[in-house]
């Protein structure tokens, strides 16, 4: 072959590879809008917003927000679109809760010790857990003000004392749709509504007696769920979160358990992810208790439904990444992922942190945690 020849030979096929490379790029670019949205999720974390110990007033790596907050920070970087949830039990476990509970009234510039922490990291809505109502209910609302987050239940009403259900009112906002911008992988903005909605155990009216007795009720899960999710639905939501107070199974000495487990919830047509709390398990983990059917541990779903479950005291960070896709005008997940991220891990039979703790957090919590500690000296 002569030398031009050659040349033109190679000038030739580097372009025929480019193009494919590039028509390649487009093929993948050019197929529908492809969103991958990271939920994250904290639960039951009972007052624990730094890393101590109240009990053997020892400092501790093992759990304590301000060490979540470095996963929450680490998860938030790696991805373009997050959001974050907490499933409840805040306001009642610990010292701290114990001592911000003693020292109410809480007015607006004196903000329950819990949420000067927790509005750092810039939750985007969170729901009630059963221990929100063990200081009473005036306690609860005048605690909950001081989140500037939005609170949302389904399944807690008032008691109005007639039989009829269709003037039942509830007694949170039921559910929240927040309008969230979005990158989708081509780097396209797209606007997404996303579904929020809450619901709570039945086990809380049993175990909180004295202030839901003539004042509360509460209604099964996955009847309330398939009462609401149609009109989320109708009112826009292109997906649907649902934040669940109780376990993959139901309460032990529920009355009436049917309904009103996670598994039972993962039957409800229209819900695209569950973040639960309440029985201070961690899902999915390889565990026998968590091997029922329809349950896909290496994914995290539970009857196809993306679902996690983050421990307790944050100890876990709990993650769900789903990749949603846009056809025919309307959004759908397509997969999902769901996984736990911990604080610490041991080795040597020691526990070491997995994450530094969040500064500004230790910082925003030193006077309440020093006067929680002068509170327990007191109280000797
Ligand atoms: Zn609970």
């Amino acid at each position: 072959m002569k030398k031009g020849m050659k040349k033109t030979l190679i000038i030739v096929l580097s372009f025929m590879t480019l193009l494919m490379v590039w028509n390649q790029t487009l093929a993948q670019v050019s197929g529908p809008p492809t969103i991958q949205l990271r939920l994250m999720e904290t639960t039951d974390l009972h007052g624990n917003m730094i890393g101590y110990n109240y009990e053997n007033r020892k400092k501790t790596v093992e759990f304590g927000l301000s060490r979540t907050a470095n996963l929450i920070k680490q998860a938030r970087k790696e991805v373009p679109n997050s959001l974050l949830f907490d499933n409840g039990d805040i306001l009642e476990g610990n010292a701290l809760d114990e001592y911000a509970y003693r020292s109410h009234p809480l007015d607006l510039a004196n903000v329950h010790p819990v949420f000067k922490a927790m509005n750092t990291l810039l939750y985007d809505a969170a729901t009630v857990g059963n221990h929100e109502f063990n200081y009473g209910i005036d306690f609860m609302e005048e605690s909950l003000r001081g989140a500037n987050f939005p609170y949302i239940n389904a399944n807690i009403y008032v008691e109005d004392r007639n039989h009829f259900e269709n003037d039942d009112l509830n007694y949170f906002n039921p559910y929240t749709i927040l309008e969230k911008e979005v990158t989708d992988t081509a780097g396209e903005k797209h606007k997404l509504n996303i579904g929020v909605i809450g619901f709570i155990t039945p086990i809380v009216a049993e175990w909180n007696k004295e202030y839901f007795r003539g004042n509360l009720k509460v209604k099964n899960i996955k009847e309330t769920a398939e009462h609401f999710i149609p009109i989320m639905k109708s009112k826009g939501a292109d997906i649907i979160v649902a934040l669940a107070h109780t376990g993959l199974q139901s309460d032990k000495g529920l009355d009436e358990k049917k309904g009103n487990s996670v598994y039972a919830l993962s039957k409800v047509k229209g819900i695209d992810a569950i973040l639960f709390g309440h029985s201070h398990s961690v899902f999915p983990v390889r565990d026998e208790l968590q091997k029922l059917p329809g349950i896909d541990l290496k994914s995290g779903t539970i009857n196809g439904i993306a679902a996690v479950q983050a421990g307790y005291w944050g100890n876990h960070l709990g993650l769900i990444d789903l990749k949603i896709v846009q056809q025919e005008g309307s959004w759908k997940v397509k997969s999902s992922l769901s996984s736990i991220r911990p604080v610490y891990r041991t080795i040597n039979k020691k526990s070491m942190p997995a994450v530094p703790t969040d500064p500004l957090i230790e910082q925003i919590m030193r006077k309440d945690h020093k006067e929680t500690l002068d509170f327990l000296k007191d109280k000797k």
